[in-house]
């Protein structure tokens, strides 16, 4: 692994200083419209409906046996297919790496849980970390494109810069993945791009995925495991109200060097919280399953966060 790679930290470190608080990444410009609008479960501060925790399981408090938990499907013929009884689909989506230090325990975790995830890609971080984004696809999960740069100086600049990044992208996992990847999730999310950027996009091709569920583990101020888990639950609870079909918003996070964070900085609460995501991703998962999920890859034919 390439720990030597201090350059990136610089960047990184500038980047993660203006970080503001959102469910989404932040780039330099840290003018990151909150996320909350896309999900605004996030805002609410209601309890969720069960204790958080990497504890939390299908488990029994006592000495039951535990539930066998199946797919809500019901009894009707599968001709009268409804929104009660179709198939449930979640989508587990991982931004802003490969990184050294996480991304590989990120996939580690997907392997022992037998699950598929989505990693939104950046380019220069691609280029840094050429075996994780071969493992990546050797493994069954899907990528998208997350732009070049991440810098939100350069992409929202213009919509022919955004394509531009998102192309430049391509030039760099074509190698990898043989194809252009028209599948992008904006940094910052998808309500950064105003018309003429959707209109460039949709002209060039380009497909937007967002998210409807985030586990804020971009919070600059740091957030526990167990935080991460509840901030999920609870977003969960208001995708099933409204069907939708969850896509969840975690980070792998950006190329770094952890061994330069200093206590208290920003850019410690950043590695913190990708170890919380990391301690909290089994429960995570275990939370689908438990609901009967089957974890799918982000393709053109997600179905839109909202
Ligand atoms: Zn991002």
């Amino acid at each position: 692994m390439k720990f030597s790679r201090i350059p990136a930290f610089a960047s990184g470190l500038l980047a993660l200083a203006l970080i503001t608080f959102t469910g989404g990444c932040a780039g330099p410009a840290g003018s990151v419209t909150p996320s909350v609008q896309a999900t605004p479960a996030a805002q609410t501060s209601s309890p969720p409906e069960k204790p958080a925790g990497q504890t939390v399981k299908a488990e029994p408090a006592d000495n039951k046996p535990a539930p066998v938990l199946k797919p809500q499907l019901g009894a009707a013929p599968a001709e009268g297919k409804t929104p009660e009884n179709r198939e449930q689909v979640v989508y587990l989506t991982f931004d802003d790496g490969p990184n050294s230090f996480f991304t590989g325990k990120v996939l580690d975790i997907l392997a022992e849980k037998g699950v598929k995830a989505t990693f939104m890609v950046v380019g220069k971080n691609a280029e840094k970390n050429p075996d994780l984004v071969k493992r990546i696809l050797a493994e069954g999960h899907g990528l998208a494109n997350h732009t070049y740069s991440h810098d939100y100086n350069i992409i929202y600049k213009s919509p022919e810069a955004f394509t531009a990044d998102l192309d430049k992208n391509n030039k760099a996992l074509i190698p990898f993945t043989a194809e252009p990847v028209m599948v992008f999730r904006a940094p910052g999310g998808p309500q950064k791009l105003g018309y003429s950027f959707k209109e460039k996009l949709r002209a060039r091709g380009y497909i937007s995925v967002g998210w409807n569920i985030t586990s804020v583990d971009s919070d600059p101020h740091g957030v526990s495991p167990e935080q991460e888990y509840n901030n999920i639950v609870r977003d969960l609870d208001r995708v099933e109200r409204l069907k939708r079909t969850p896509i969840v918003l975690m980070h792998d996070g950006t190329q770094l060097a952890t061994s330069e964070a200093k206590p208290g900085t920003p850019l410690a609460a950043y590695i913190n919280n990708r170890e919380s995501t990391i301690k909290a991703l089994p429960a995570v998962i275990d939370l689908f399953k438990s609901k009967g999920y089957r974890f799918a890859v982000v393709d053109a034919h997600t179905p839109p966060a909202w």
